[in-house]
């Protein structure tokens, strides 16, 4: 049986998406080529990466509304500089909640004058902070939505009158928003959206063209959009598995369905750290994301038995961020909700067992 997989990255994907994936890989298209071995400017695939943006503006809702689709390479972290290349003139806005946070911030430096606007490093990046200014006079404000590392993920955002960039690696599609209030988003696939291998990027395209600098054409935006995403060589597995996903959420019911799902897991997990007595949170209640919760053991001596229990049970990937310790469990949009079931039972099971 497969195993209950809360890896936080790369990721759960769905079992259909997999078995299309390896399909493809042998036969696509039932053309009797490998999806790898044809050109990407063949018809089957230039289809592949048309379905795969036209799915997110569907998904996001965001059509007809000036958006472009970009699925481009170097993962999110080419994304912090390359958001900064492209729109950062004198002076950007950062909200800082945590390791990929701060690492956006150190490469946006490079471009212009950051202004921090609030920082939760106070507190281990344990909580999203509230009470902040966005100078109003700020090329572009910037947050991540979820913290993968600590657990937390901002509930509200800002309003604004600056154009918003966010990072939405890791919950991209696990919930309904107003997805026209940010003007620039971009994931890393690998989190929420397929494998490792391609970065998704939705930019509206007014803010784009006002910064001064030259931009080198693997980094510029408008580059990417004159050629729909294929100015080089995509990663052509990495986008068709994402398509496929897309695909799946999308026949599925889209994010409105899956986000009710998502709050169901999450609620299970949450509700089960609170009331066991040999576990806690460790981030505050009201910022807990709803795809990586953090825990951890109240006493430091049931650890042992605790790894043997929820690895005897086919659990894997719940070890906590190096850099956090104690417990993640990623619940991505593909991870069952019998899978938290299994969890919850196995946490119980210490709770009995102790
Ligand atoms: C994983 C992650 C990244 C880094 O993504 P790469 O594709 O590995 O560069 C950036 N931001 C967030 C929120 C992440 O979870």
């Amino acid at each position: 049986m497969k195993k209950h997989n809360f890896s936080a990255g790369p990721c759960i994907l769905p079992e259909e998406v997999l078995q299309k994936a390896a399909e493809a890989v042998i036969n696509f298209n039932n053309d009797n080529l490998s999806l790898l071995e044809i050109s990407h400017r063949s018809k089957p695939f230039v289809s592949v990466m048309e379905k795969a943006r036209a799915l997110v503006l569907e998904l996001l809702g965001l059509e007809n509304k000036g958006y472009q689709v970009l699925f481009l390479q170097g993962g999110a972290s080419t994304q912090f500089l390359m958001a900064a290349y492209n729109l950062l003139n004198k002076k950007a806005a950062y909200l800082n909640t945590g390791t990929w946070s701060s690492k956006a911030i150190k490469e946006a430096k490079f471009f212009g004058e950051l202004v921090e606007v609030a920082s939760s490093k106070d507190k281990n990046f344990t909580y999203i902070p509230k009470d902040y200014t966005i100078p109003s006079d700020a090329d572009y404000f910037h947050c991540t939505s979820n913290n993968t590392i600590f657990g937390t993920q901002i509930k509200e955002f800002p309003k604004t009158e600056v154009p918003v960039v966010c990072d939405m690696s890791s919950d991209i599609f696990s919930r309904q928003l107003d997805f026209s209030q940010f003007d620039l988003i971009y994931a890393g696939a690998q989190k929420n959206m397929g494998p490792a291998g391609t970065t998704l990027v939705v930019v509206k395209e007014s803010i784009l063209g006002k910064v001064s600098r030259t931009i080198p054409s693997m980094l510029d935006y408008q580059v990417h959009i004159s050629k729909d995403s294929m100015f080089n060589t995509p990663p052509v597995f990495a986008v068709y598995v994402s398509m496929l996903t897309l695909q799946w959420l999308k026949d599925l019911g889209g994010i409105s369905f899956i986000e009710q799902v998502n709050n169901k897991k999450a609620d299970l997990l949450y509700k089960e750290i609170d009331r066991n007595p040999l576990f806690q949170g460790v981030v505050e209640k009201e910022d807990r994301s709803f795809m990586n919760a953090t825990f951890t053991l109240k006493k430091d001596n049931l650890k042992e038995r605790f790894d043997s229990l929820w690895s005897a049970a086919g659990i894997n990937g719940l070890n906590g961020h190096r850099s956090v310790g104690g417990y993640r469990a990623s619940m991505y949009n593909a991870l069952p909700l019998y899978s938290v079931q299994a969890l919850v039972d196995v946490m119980q099971e210490l709770e009995r067992t102790a």
